[in-house]
């Protein structure tokens, strides 16, 4: 969609600060853009960049970041703080806020899950922070961006501006999903399977089935910041389905939400996405919601992978991250999976958890083995281990994290472990980014001269390491220092 900038009063990128094929693998950036696109007086372009690529380009009409009158960045991710201020270096934009005073430049405002649990490590950056989601705000958040004003910007709910006063900044958010607008002709990127724009999953129509979860488990930021938990209705999403697939003409179907798995009439949707002859895609299910006959409907909707996330090997320290799941729950779904004729299974788990000993590190061994000699196949297990990240406003925002060297050591323990299984692809998380997230989530605006400063030299871990080391700082010291330890973000009603 490429709009008349005469014909508007407000030039909008939209952009994400990392790669294109990962952006348009979510539904963020499609939603944002049709939302920002529907509004007459609005022209929404996107971009994508990451720290180390040349000055950011429109996709739609080329232009540079500093044409438009807005530049609103998505934050999903803490580590990709660094792309935002990179974006705005090269293409000639002040970082600082400060420095953009009186200048002719666009104003820079960011919203997403990183905004909402934390906005204070980019506020030195960002002019105006959505906290919540934008859909009961568009018309005001327009205008006053039209309008060039920060203190109306300010009195729009759910908008943080970092230059004056705060208060509490409660989120916001849509109250009945079926009431809150979605689209349904989204950019379909049709780039071959392993081309290099690819999305991460096929080619699919992507519809919202819910927004939030009603589980609980302390580790969880999507919890907090997607709550109330919200479904969309079995008819509205038949109608989006039906309208959606004649628009893209695609043949398959993402049902996307972070507690797809507690959908009441999973199974009705399910049938109908399949009695339509579409193939069908879920991100992540819940173990305990893969019963037989889902597993047989995922089956003939085209799933040949189960994704689950168990996210620790012993139920003991599962039942203490909250996350309520047993083992015989996660054995009865991956035996209804290879029934079903599935594959095999992809398995998100976590070190570096509270309580954790090397026995539960074992016991992720234990049950990727478990899983390998049920499929049998080469590769047919991928099991995917990221250190444990504390975010703000879950139980665990006080956390501190093992030191490297002891995530290292429960990284080596899996990866000798498993290593001579060819049934069992390992893909382990680096911990030193891990660290940097958790630096990142519950750090203040004081950490914005290390942001910079890793830009400066070209972002990546030794430049991390770089502008640690000139303060004097480890990562587990620079942890310390920002372990949030006054809740910062306090002033942030999730
Ligand atoms: S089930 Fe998933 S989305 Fe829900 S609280 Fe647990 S981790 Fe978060």
């Amino acid at each position: 969609m490429k709009k008349d900038w005469r014909r508007v009063s407000l030039r909008m990128a939209l952009c994400y600060p990392s790669e294109y094929r990962v952006g348009m693998s979510g539904l963020t950036i499609p939603l944002l853009y049709w939302l920002f696109n529907s509004h007459p007086l609005v022209a929404c372009e996107r971009v994508f960049h990451r720290v180390g690529q040349e000055a950011p380009k429109s996709l739609e009409s080329g232009q540079s970041l500093r044409r438009f009158d807005v530049v609103a960045f998505t934050l999903q991710y803490e580590e990709d703080y660094v792309n935002v201020v990179s974006a705005l270096k090269q293409a000639k934009i002040p970082p600082r806020r400060r420095h953009r005073e009186g200048g002719e430049y666009p104003l820079i405002i960011a919203g997403g899950p990183c905004a909402a649990e934390n906005p204070l490590p980019l506020s030195e950056f960002v002019d105006a922070f959505v906290i919540g989601e934008v859909e009961p705000i568009r018309d005001e958040l327009v205008d006053a961006l039209i309008n060039r004003s920060l203190e109306e910007l300010a009195s729009v709910k759910g908008v943080y501006v970092p230059g004056l006063d705060r208060e509490r900044i409660s989120r916001v958010y849509v109250k009945r999903l079926d009431d809150a607008p979605f689209p349904t002709s989204q950019l379909i990127v049709k780039a071959p399977h392993g081309h290099k724009l690819a999305p991460v999953f096929d080619a699919s129509f992507k519809v919202e089935v819910s927004r939030g979860c009603p589980r609980s488990c302390r580790f969880c930021l999507i919890k907090r910041v997607g709550a109330p938990f919200r479904l969309r209705s079995l008819e509205k999403l038949v109608e989006l389905i039906d309208e959606g697939v004649e628009l893209t003409r695609v043949g398959a179907v993402s049902l996307i939400g972070a507690a797809v798995g507690d959908y009441p009439k999973l199974l009705d949707l399910i049938e109908y996405v399949v009695s339509k002859g579409l193939r069908l895609t879920i991100p992540s299910i819940r173990a305990d919601a893969i019963t037989e006959e889902l597993a047989k409907l995922l089956s003939k909707g085209g799933e040949r992978v189960l994704t689950i996330a168990p996210e620790t090997g012993s139920e003991a320290l599962r039942e203490a991250l909250g996350k309520d799941i047993s083992d015989e729950e996660l054995w009865t779904a991956l035996k209804a999976a290879k029934e079903a004729g599935f594959h095999g299974v992809k398995m998100y788990f976590m070190v570096g958890v509270p309580g954790e000993t090397s026995a539960d590190v074992d016991a992720i061994v234990e049950l990727a083995r478990k899983a390998a000699q049920l499929f049998g196949l080469r590769e047919s297990v991928r099991i995917s281990v990221a250190p444990l990240v504390p975010k703000p406003h879950t139980p665990l925002e006080n956390y501190n994290p093992p030191p490297l060297h002891e995530l290292r050591s429960r990284m080596d323990q899996l990866r000798k472990a498993l290593q001579a299984d060819r049934r069992v692809v390992v893909e382990l998380y680096d911990p030193r980014r891990a660290l940097i997230q958790s630096i990142l989530s519950r750090a203040d605006s004081s950490v914005a001269d290390v942001i910079e400063e890793v830009v400066e030299r070209g972002g990546g871990l030794g430049a991390w390491r770089a502008a640690l080391r000139r303060r004097g700082l480890s990562l587990e010291l620079a942890l310390e220092k920002w372990s949030g330890g006054d809740r910062p973000w306090g002033f942030i009603k999730p």
